[in-house]
């Protein structure tokens, strides 16, 4: 399915830690195991260390042997657990966390989770010099480099799932329904959600959006007969009540919209298989890049090979939505 790089050894790790921080993601576990067998296959000792950052910080960390990781491929969110660690923007924080490491005789750490947890990542490896490597997980898919993210692909087949449903009482009762996904950045969910679902139209971040003139457009294929129901999906935006918003205006314009917020349905579940592969081959293949000297890197997808992206870009670019993507989904739904 994916071009691996070829790497050849050349740096000797004794002991390697691995952290998921941030939101989870469906096929965090696959990944973990993917580092797990293959560290314990190249003769790698692994610990586990428990809700991200924190457990770092608090030394909440746990021995991983291959029966650890048994049972856990097809499971949704993360068996070591995630959380927000404030504590971890602090550099006195990094320095202690990376001595803590040292007390344990840890050489290399590998890290799990969003754009965050990667720019956290990337801080701690040029404070300390501990090697970092770091694997995309988000539902999101909003990382720089990588084509695509562990949980990307389940979190659309959730959001599909729900919203084929919603079409038949759509249909049934012909109204509108405005379907929140998630996404308070980013509309690649959105806009790929949108594409599947057959959505009548998407709404994202990346564009301004005219609610009265979509209003004002919704309500005249109504009148027409050309649109008695359709669905609208929003990405949820960083403004409060935005979805709430375009109902209200659709009703002024006579349209009796419901509002379904999808939340966080989207963030668990089972894995999908193109998730438990992506993130099984990620998960293998961080320790390979680990031992072939590699650092302060994530490593991602590009034109189908996995490929090594330096950590520095995560943070000083952002990934663009495609506007073509968004002119195809609306020339499909006409
Ligand atoms: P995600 O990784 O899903 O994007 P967050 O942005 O909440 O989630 O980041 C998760 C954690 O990563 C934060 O709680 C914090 O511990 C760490 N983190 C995020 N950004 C930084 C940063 N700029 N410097 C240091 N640590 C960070």
């Amino acid at each position: 399915m994916y071009t691996l790089p070829s790497l050849e050894a050349t740096r000797s790790i004794s002991s390697l830690a691995v952290l998921t921080s941030g939101g989870d993601a469906p096929g965090m576990n696959a990944a973990i195991r993917g580092v797990v067998r293959s560290a314990l296959s190249q003769g790698i000792e692994v610990y586990g260390i428990r809700r991200g950052y924190s457990g770092l910080l608090q030394n909440d960390m746990i021995p991983l042997n291959s029966a650890s990781v048994s049972n856990i491929v097809q499971r949704g969110g993360t068996f070591l657990k995630s959380a927000r660690c404030p504590e971890f923007h602090d550099s006195d924080n990094r320095r202690r966390a990376a001595e803590l490491l040292k007390q344990r005789n840890i050489d290399a750490l590998i890290v799990i989770g969003g754009d965050g947890s990667l720019s956290g990542a990337h801080l701690f490896e040029e404070e300390t010099g501990i090697p970092v490597i770091g694997l995309p997980g988000t539902i999101d898919n909003d990382i720089f480099g990588t084509e695509d993210t562990i949980g990307f692909d389940t979190a659309m087949n959730t959001a599909l799932d729900a919203i084929d449903r919603i079409r038949d009482t759509a249909d049934s009762h012909e109204r509108h329904f405005l379907v929140e996904v998630m996404g308070r950045n980013s509309g690649f969910l959105a806009t790929h959600v949108g594409i599947a679902a057959g959505a009548e139209m998407i709404l994202v971040p990346e564009y301004a959006i005219n609610i009265e003139e979509i209003a004002l457009q919704l309500a005249a294929s109504h009148r027409a007969g050309t649109g008695s129901s359709g669905i609208i999906v929003v990405a949820e935006g960083n403004e409060p009540n935005l979805t709430a918003g375009i109902a209200q205006q659709l009703q002024q314009q006579g349209l009796t919209p419901h509002i379904s917020i999808l939340g966080h349905i989207q963030r668990g579940g089972r894995p999908s298989g193109h998730d438990r592969v992506l993130a099984s081959c990620l998960g293998a293949v961080a320790v390979d890049y680990l031992l072939a000297g590699y650092s302060d890197i994530m490593v991602g997808v590009s034109n189908g090979c996995v490929v090594d992206v330096p950590l520095d870009d995560l943070i000083r670019y952002r990934k663009g939505l495609d506007p073509e993507l968004l002119k195809i989904a609306l020339q499909l739904h006409k």
